[in-house]
């Protein structure tokens, strides 16, 4: 089947281009240390090899920007760099990468006295100085704070929506084009919902699609089919991230996960929808990168999908995050949350912090409180 897909403009990172009827790119991220050289470029070169058309790699400091500029040398995957507060690191990565991603709603933490316009004039000089492209990369657990001011605040998707729109409108009127957006949410009809109101309004910037925190496989593979579904159907989509809680082994399993989804959109082989976090127990769980603390964050996220079993008939969503970068603000709507430092794990009900627990201990304490929630009539 030919899908009719929306006339993008064109993109280019590294030895592909995105937008303008080009294929659908898959991308991964690395989720070893930054810092291990031979581990993060064995992963690079794995998700490569499995057919990843960019790999993203996190850094957040000085070391691990060093680390990349070994890690270039090291491999011919082209490469993106994912910057969160420090992005003035961007002058010290952007010679060995080829695609810059930034987060509007981290642009805020460092040099507070700045406009973030100011802000993205500086990325978009690095960018254009060393070949780069740049993802204006909005998550629904970090939207810029001044917009999430002006809306409701049971409306999630306005003010990612709007933070994208401006931040291409100023991209624009800078001359800066070679760009993409990205809208994630853990909620695939959040991700349907707002990538559809943003290439309504503006159908020339190609999107990169993921569903965030999509969780452990078979569940994550299914949210995140579910959303590509509904916007590649539309002719919305130039690149997609399956995003997966798997071991650093596995993480091959997102390119396969993504090549599949895509095959079998082109080919009609559409699923049925499923209605994820109305009616049934909901796990989101972060697909890990090398900001996680503790590598028992994985099989603590497997252990939480075992040991909640007993409760899937309830309406109940359980957030389980690997780190303290987006662990605290994205564990927020979930009705138990968990985020994973070194030694402890802390639990959150909504907003409300509950403590945090040793790695043996959480899963009583979860349970209890899934108890006591069940008890008082969450359930369906
Ligand atoms: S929550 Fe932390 S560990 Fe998990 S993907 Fe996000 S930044 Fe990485």
């Amino acid at each position: 089947m030919e899908l009719v897909r929306n006339l993008t403009r064109p993109v280019r990172i590294g030895s592909i281009t995105i937008g303008q009827g080009n294929p659908i790119a898959i991308q991964s991220m690395t989720a070893t240390k930054t810092t291990d050289i031979d581990a993060t470029v064995a992963q690079i070169n794995a998700l490569h090899a499995a057919g990843a058309h960019v790999v993203r790699i996190a850094v957040d400091n000085k070391q691990e920007a060093a680390a990349l500029c070994e890690i270039r040398r090291q491999t011919d995957a082209n490469l993106s760099v994912d910057l969160q507060e420090n992005y003035r690191l961007a002058e010290l990565v952007a010679p060995h990468v080829d695609k810059i991603r930034y987060n509007p709603g981290h642009l805020y933490h460092h040099e507070r006295e700045k406009r973030w316009q100011e802000k993205v004039r500086y990325l978009v000089g690095i960018a254009g100085d060393h070949d780069c492209a740049i993802r204006v990369g909005v998550n629904c657990g970090s939207v810029d704070p001044a917009k999430k001011e002006e809306h409701d605040e049971d409306d999630p998707v306005t003010p990612m929506l709007e933070s994208a729109l401006d931040h291409c409108e100023f991209l624009d009127s800078i001359s800066f084009t070679r760009y993409c957006v990205s809208l994630k949410d853990s909620d695939p009809q959040q991700v349907i919902d707002v990538n559809r109101r943003f290439a309504a309004e503006r159908s020339d910037v190609p999107l990169h699609l993921g569903v965030t925190e999509a969780g452990l496989p078979p569940d994550g593979v299914i949210k995140t089919r579910i959303a590509l579904e509904q916007l590649i159907s539309r002719g919305i989509g130039d690149t997609i991230r399956v995003s997966l809680t798997v071991s650093n082994a596995r993480k091959p399993e997102e390119i396969v996960a993504g090549t599949q989804i895509l095959q079998d959109i082109a080919s009609g082989r559409v699923r049925s929808v499923v209605d994820f976090g109305t009616n049934t127990l909901n796990i989101i769980s972060c697909p890990s990168c090398s900001r996680v603390e503790n590598e028992a964050f994985i099989e603590l996220a497997e252990d939480v999908k075992a040991m909640t079993e007993y409760a899937k008939q309830h309406a109940i969503t359980i957030a389980v995050m690997g780190c303290r970068v987006n662990g605290p603000g994205e564990t927020d709507d979930a009705d138990l949350g968990l985020w994973c430092g070194p030694t402890h794990v802390n639990l959150k009900k909504g907003s409300e912090s509950l403590g945090a627990y040793p790695y043996d201990e959480i899963l009583g304490r979860l349970k209890q409180e899934l108890d006591v929630l069940i008890g008082a009539g969450t359930a369906n």
